[in-house]
């Protein structure tokens, strides 16, 4: 297995597939934004799809912490939801294409 991809979580700390975690990215206005195709330019984070995760990112701001800046966080829950829609469903369809 290759280890190339392997990125660190900013919640549990785990190191995992690139593809298995969510990228995150800081906007020139400091917003936050999910980046599903992994495209968008910007500094990046990584977080897994786990609401523990979510959880602990936003209640230790580690959101400011990995962008070393003070950032506007979107609603958690908003957030939460966006990562529901944007990224289960979505992995979901490409497991589906695969197999
Ligand atoms: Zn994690």
């Amino acid at each position: 297995m290759k280890k190339k991809f392997q990125r660190t979580c900013i919640g549990c700390k785990k190191t995992s597939d690139k593809s298995n975690l969510i990228r995150i990215v800081k906007t020139p206005d400091r917003n936050i934004k999910i980046d599903v195709d992994k495209k968008l330019p910007g500094r990046g984070a990584y977080i897994c799809p786990n609401p523990n995760c979510i959880e602990l990112a936003f209640k230790n701001r580690l959101l400011d912490k990995v962008f070393k800046d003070e950032v506007l966080k979107p609603n958690k829950r908003d957030f939460f939801e966006s990562i529901k829609e944007k990224f289960w469903e979505r992995n979901i369809l490409i497991q589906n294409k695969q197999k």
